[in-house]
């Protein structure tokens, strides 16, 4: 152990390959991923999580001790100070000839778990703490970064103004799916009232209270006063659907736009989504080109043709013409009425287009309350866009402006109008057309990332039976 690096200035590993810094001496901080070598020479592969690549720090065992080096095992975490030198080594441009180290924290090899490479994503589900230290995960936590980022770009780029909707709601109404209640009401002794209900009135908020399903609602409220708002935040749905696609607790993007109609509706998701992959692309290539040569050649291959090719734009009632004549044996059953099952949307865009889809006009029975109703009278101004491998990544619609419909639509779907005063005053004074849709994040991180399973896109998954780490 030698001087303390407290002076020296330290270099992240993503910034290390500058040509300018070659031949000056540096300092790094990281955690092991490999240490080999002989009598001779000790290479380690040492990684900080700035970036994919390792760098590789050699240990001249004329100036340093053997029995030292052993502390050095895979997943112990490193300070070096050494020369950058151009590298002979196949792979690399550059190492560091190590002058000193600090051993920051050991990690016991007989324990640590992440010791050799090529564990299964299901044996690292199972150590999802630990995970984030893997090459795999490291690249989707980054991309899933990138992704965040781009996405406040677009829509800051575009004078939409980003708004925080409240994640604990009184509202149960928007019917997107089971709610997570939030109470302190006392499990074993609860309040009740004279006809024996709970007696939500003795609890925090005076009322029933429950985790968000949705910030649209709400992010009405913005659009209507702003012109243009995004939310981008955590959504919960209590559903117990154990997909590949489907989380207890994931995050939503929704921007909700006053004075756009369906068309320009769909032209912002479309034109939002490429936006996205390309800064991807871009920005974080290594980690996707990584992703792509582990996991799913034709990754990178993908995410350009979903960049370089328009959306198909067809009705429900198109859509399900298609599955009918396809000749398909079907798992569910398709008619004019169902709600499409994933292996529906698949079809058309994996095999009928080939390409991404956009389907609107969906019968009003299996679509919210507020989307605006056609003039036939059964459908509404839905849509959602479709992905390859995904199914659905985007529901929208343009709203119901108009107060008398959607009050009609209220009552006979039976939602409790003490419940809708606030929203329904959006109709009520100012009313314009408007529209919106949400995006499913880990939907476009699974996309982007060429990864199957939504519970390895997000850094702590929640779904049913599972909320270990
Ligand atoms: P699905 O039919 O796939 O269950 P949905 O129609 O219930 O989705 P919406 O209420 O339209 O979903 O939510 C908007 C978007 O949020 C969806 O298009 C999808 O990308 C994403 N999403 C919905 N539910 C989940 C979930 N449980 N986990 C992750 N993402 C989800
Ligand atoms: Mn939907």
């Amino acid at each position: 152990m030698a001087n303390s690096s407290y002076n020296m200035k330290r270099t992240k590993i993503v910034d290390i390959f500058d040509p300018a810094l070659l031949d000056t001496s540096v300092c790094v901080k990281g955690w092991v991923r490999t240490r080999r070598g002989n009598k001779h020479v000790q290479f380690v592969a040492l990684n900080d999580g700035s970036t994919i690549k390792n760098i590789q720090i050699v240990f001249d065992l004329s100036k340093f001790d053997e029995e030292q080096l052993k502390a050095i095992t895979t997943g112990s975490s490193l300070c070096i100070i050494g020369q950058l030198v151009p590298s002979m080594g196949k792979g690399q441009t550059c190492e560091i000839q190590a002058e000193t180290f600090e051993l920051y924290g050991s990690a016991d090899p007989t324990t640590y778990p992440l010791q050799k490479k090529g564990h299964t994503l299901e044996f690292l589900r199972e150590i999802a703490h630990l995970r984030p230290r893997t090459n795999t995960f490291g690249a989707i936590l980054r991309v899933r970064s990138v992704l965040a980022y781009a996405i406040h770009k677009f829509f800051n780029d575009k004078g939409f103004f980003y708004l925080n909707t409240p994640l604990i709601t009184a509202s149960d109404c928007e019917g997107a799916g089971a709610m997570f209640q939030v109470t302190t009401l006392p499990m074993n002794d609860l309040p009740k009232t004279e006809e024996g209900d709970i007696d939500y009135s003795k609890d925090f908020f005076g009322k029933a209270a429950a985790l968000t399903v949705s910030g649209q609602l709400e992010g009405e409220l913005g659009a209507t006063a702003l012109g243009a708002i995004y939310t981008f935040g955590p959504t919960f749905r209590a559903e117990n659907s154990n997909t590949p696609r489907h989380l207890s607790e994931f995050w939503m993007i929704e921007p909700e736009m006053a004075f756009y109609e369906i068309e320009e509706n769909m032209d912002l998701a479309e034109e939002f989504i490429k936006y996205c992959i390309s800064f991807a692309l871009d920005k974080a290539k290594d980690d996707i080109e990584f992703l792509a040569q582990m996991y799913d050649k034709d990754l990178v291959e993908r995410l350009k043709f979903v960049i370089h090719n328009d959306f198909v734009r067809l009705t429900y009632t198109e859509g399900v013409k298609i599955l009918e004549q396809s000749g398909r044996k079907f798992e569910f059953p398709v008619y004019w009425g169902v709600d499409l099952a994933s292996e529906h949307e698949r079809y058309l865009v994996e095999e009928h287009f080939k390409k991404p889809v956009i389907l609107t006009d969906y019968p009003k029975e299996i679509k919210a309350f507020y989307m605006k109703q056609n003039e036939d009278g059964k459908t509404v101004r839905a849509m959602d866009v479709l992905f390859p491998q995904i199914g659905e990544i985007i529901g929208g619609s343009e709203r119901e402006a108009d107060y008398d419909k959607l009050l009609k639509r209220i009552e006979e779907l039976g939602i409790p109008m003490k419940d809708m005063w606030w929203y329904l005053d959006t109709r009520r004074y100012g009313s314009v057309p408007h529209s919106g849709f949400g995006l499913g994040f880990e939907r476009l991180v699974l996309f982007v990332t060429g990864m199957t399973n939504i519970r390895d896109v997000i850094p702590f998954p929640r779904t049913p039976g599972n909320a270990e780490f």
